[in-house]
């Protein structure tokens, strides 16, 4: 069994949209995978079944051996501590300085003065920005606001990355940079990274595992190395 399996999934919003169809996959620990596809065809959906934003109406879905869908809300807990998330829109808290910002998760689960500081302190190094750590977030450019979320994301050391549209509000020069720190981070800390976006010159640029959505159905997986029927009519 691979780190991640998400099997025979369904989403459908009570407001009656399908956005996921008969969903399988599976992404092995270490793994950096791309999840493409339009805006509306089901990215966001997939990733929030991971974390548990969302839970599947139907099927399985499988995290470090965690059944996230049948997970208890008091233990959720337990998930997200093995998961770091990064959103399109930083999502900083504008009245605390960098550090306060990547330390705050930390802090909130209990975890000593000391040991947040060496956390922080080695979060803010690997995404090059330990000499901003008294700024505040109107302080910094997007991609360095970026940076820090990444730097947040990743203190408590996750398993696994996801990153919903990290690069949607950057320019291509900064994007390429915020995707090619993902990937330092995947080699060094091994972390498994899961990034949603519709920019295909990244995705191009990158070369890793590519897995296409359309319209709630995944139409395309580089593992199995093939487009499905419902693309094949398309092209
Ligand atoms: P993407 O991330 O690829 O843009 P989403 O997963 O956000 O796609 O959306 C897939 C479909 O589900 C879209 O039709 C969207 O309108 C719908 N959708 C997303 N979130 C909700 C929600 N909370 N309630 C109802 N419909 C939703």
């Amino acid at each position: 069994m691979k780190f991640i399996e998400i099997k025979n999934v369904y989403k459908v919003y009570n407001n009656g949209v399908t956005a996921l169809v008969d969903t399988n996959l599976s992404i092995g620990k270490g793994e950096f995978v791309f999840v493409i596809g339009n805006s509306g065809s089901g990215k966001s959906t997939l990733i929030k079944l991971l974390y548990r934003e969302e839970k599947p109406t139907k099927g399985e879905v499988l995290v470090g051996g965690i059944n996230v869908a049948k997970l208890r809300n008091g233990s959720v807990y337990k998930l997200r501590r093995k998961i770091g998330v990064v959103f399109q829109d930083f999502k900083l808290l504008p009245k605390l300085t960098v550090y306060e910002n990547v330390a705050f998760g930390l802090e909130s689960i209990g975890i000593k003065d000391d040991e947040v500081r060496t956390k922080v302190i080695r979060a803010l190094e690997l995404v090059g920005l330990k000499d901003k750590v008294r700024a505040f977030p109107n302080q910094l450019s997007g991609g360095e606001q970026q940076r820090v979320c990444i730097a947040r994301a990743i203190v408590n050391d996750p398993k696994v990355l996801i990153c919903d549209e990290p690069t949607g509000d950057l320019d291509p020069n900064l994007s390429l940079e915020i995707v090619k720190l993902l990937e330092d981070i995947n080699k060094e800390l091994k972390t498994t990274i899961i990034m949603a976006t519709h920019d295909s010159q990244i995705v191009n640029k990158m070369k890793k595992r590519v897995i296409a959505i359309e319209n709630g159905v995944v139409v395309y997986d580089q593992e199995k190395g093939k487009y499905y029927e419902s693309s094949k009519s398309n092209n």
